[in-house]
């Protein structure tokens, strides 16, 4: 790898550029995306930087369950974002669905059609779960852009307290009970 190559590959990883698309979500996931470029939590001091323009970034970060609508703007900024490039899918919504799994206003989920690297858990996940995806995404492409070989997704684990059960979100997969079926 020459020296423009490696100089590449370190700027990549150490100030990812983000763009951010909601397929569908409840905007918490977009909440907490945006909480962590906040001062509290501070993800601009690593480097990262929201973009408004997906030809600028290098990570594209997806929230929500994929909608009908959303499915060909997402396939569309996908190919505007310059490669190598990385995908982080925020929350249980992109990679799951979720609560809204028995919608039928749904295409998802997001790896149904466009390749996924990072999954960050959680309904929604804390800012600093996000940050760890994202610097997980950035060390993905770094690696991507220096051997040029495909790479496995990546499950981030949950950051923070488990879910406390309060939210619909706590059982979205779970069989209904006997008395709840017709
Ligand atoms: S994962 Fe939870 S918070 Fe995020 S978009 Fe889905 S329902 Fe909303």
């Amino acid at each position: 790898m020459n020296l423009w190559n490696r100089l590449m590959c370190y700027s990549r990883r150490r100030s990812p550029w983000l763009f951010h698309m909601n397929g569908g979500s409840c905007n918490g996931c977009d909440i907490e995306l945006i909480a962590s470029l906040t001062p509290r939590y501070d993800a601009e001091q690593l480097g990262v930087r929201l973009e408004g323009s997906p030809r600028h970034a290098d990570i594209l970060c997806i929230t929500g369950p994929v909608t009908h609508n959303a499915v060909n703007a997402i396939k569309t900024v996908y190919g505007q974002v310059c490669g190598p490039k990385a995908v982080v899918a925020i929350g249980s919504c992109p990679a799951t669905t979720n609560v809204f799994i028995d919608s039928r206003t749904l295409d998802g989920p997001l790896n149904r059609h466009i390749p996924v690297d990072v999954f960050v858990p959680g309904c929604p996940p804390r800012p600093d779960a996000i940050i760890l995806g994202v610097a997980k995404a950035a060390e993905i492409l770094a690696e991507r852009a220096a051997k040029k070989i495909p790479i496995d997704p990546v499950v981030m684990p949950l950051v923070g307290p488990p879910c406390n059960g309060a939210c619909a979100c706590s059982t979205p997969n779970a069989p209904k009970s006997t008395e709840e079926q017709p």
